[in-house]
């Protein structure tokens, strides 16, 4: 298996994750440059997970624009799993942090747009990521964003009524019923995350940071109103609805001119898009065909073309 190694070499460390070193390196046949994803063998506490083995072979088979694009799968000696990646330079949270850079609406829209559009691939594939968040959404030298870290090393079901784990998405980004301790979940935590990233392109600040688990509860709340049974028929079925003290506090929802005020520079299709994307009731959230039908991308500005996207030089 070393022999397909070979054909690459592992240069300068780039970057590292709970589960993996990240380097950029040269593919000898055409000296290209790639990223070797290594992850390490400790991190599978049974041998090799079968969901990292699903994962490596439906990135693969995956080919989309807007999803990473996997090269190539080699073992190198020590036993490590190694993923040969197109090598992406920059990421939307190193953009969304640099204040030199001006973003225009057109901007934000074209990011959105490859998001959403990424994601709708991999919901079509029976896919969740499960870590959204703008870290992981990938840029490449000619503008294209690229949905990266399809959680490895995590198992993920595609059974409706598997239980899965709801300790997942980093916590800014994480949907009510999973901050409520769903166990069955759908696209609609990945859409909650792409509301929240939308929302954080528009202000430039990460939207909802909350300090601990418990606290990001409370400040969803006090944001965009404590849910009622009415608007959230199946939340008290949720385990954690009896135990949270969130509800304590009943915060109204913001009217339509308090979202305006606070997100000053939006269009009203972008408001109402991002509204239904951080709909509380799971059921009644968008979801990334709804999403992508939006008249916010037909609507002037049309989306900026990718190639003509603020970079940092
Ligand atoms: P983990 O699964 O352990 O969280 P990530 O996939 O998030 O690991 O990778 C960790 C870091 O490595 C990323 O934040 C990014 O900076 C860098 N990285 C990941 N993939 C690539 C890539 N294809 N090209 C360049 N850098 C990458």
């Amino acid at each position: 298996m070393s022999v397909v190694a070979l054909k690459y070499t592992k240069e300068k460390k780039v970057g590292e994750g709970t589960y993996a070193e990240v380097f950029v390196g040269h593919n000898k046949d055409d000296e290209s440059l790639i990223a070797v994803k290594m992850i390490k063998v400790d991190k599978f506490i049974d041998g090799l997970d079968m969901s990292a083995i699903r994962e490596v072979k439906f990135l693969q088979e995956m080919h989309h624009p807007n999803v990473v694009g996997l090269l190539d799968v080699f073992v190198s000696e020590e036993g490590n799993l190694n993923l040969v990646l197109e090598f992406l330079p920059s990421d939307l949270e190193v953009i969304i942090k640099d204040k030199s850079l001006v973003f225009s609406e057109a901007d934000v829209k074209s990011w959105l747009l490859m998001i959403l559009r990424g994601v709708h691939h991999c919901h079509r594939n029976f896919i969740l990521h499960r870590d959204l968040k703008p870290s992981n959404l990938l840029i490449a030298p000619d503008g294209q964003l690229k949905v990266a870290d399809f959680g490895l090393g995590r198992s993920m079901s595609f059974l409706p009524y598997e239980k899965m784990t709801p300790t997942v998405v980093t916590r800014w980004y994480r949907a009510p019923e999973l901050l409520l301790g769903a166990r069955h979940y759908t696209g609609a935590i990945d859409i909650w995350a792409i509301g929240m990233i939308f929302a954080e392109m528009m202000l430039r600040v990460p939207y909802l940071a909350g300090q601990s688990d418990h606290e990001q509860l409370d400040i969803t709340f006090k944001a965009l109103g404590t849910p009622s049974p009415q608007q959230w028929p199946k939340m008290e079925y949720l385990p954690g609805y009896n135990k949270s003290t969130a509800f304590k506090i009943r915060h109204p929802a913001p009217t339509r001119q308090q979202m305006q005020a606070l997100f000053s520079a939006a269009s009203d299709k972008a408001l109402t898009l991002l509204c239904s994307m951080i709909c509380m009731d799971p059921l009644k959230r968008a979801t990334t065909a709804q999403a992508l039908m939006s008249p916010y991308f037909s609507d002037t500005p049309l989306p900026s073309k990718p190639n003509d996207l603020p970079k940092r030089h």
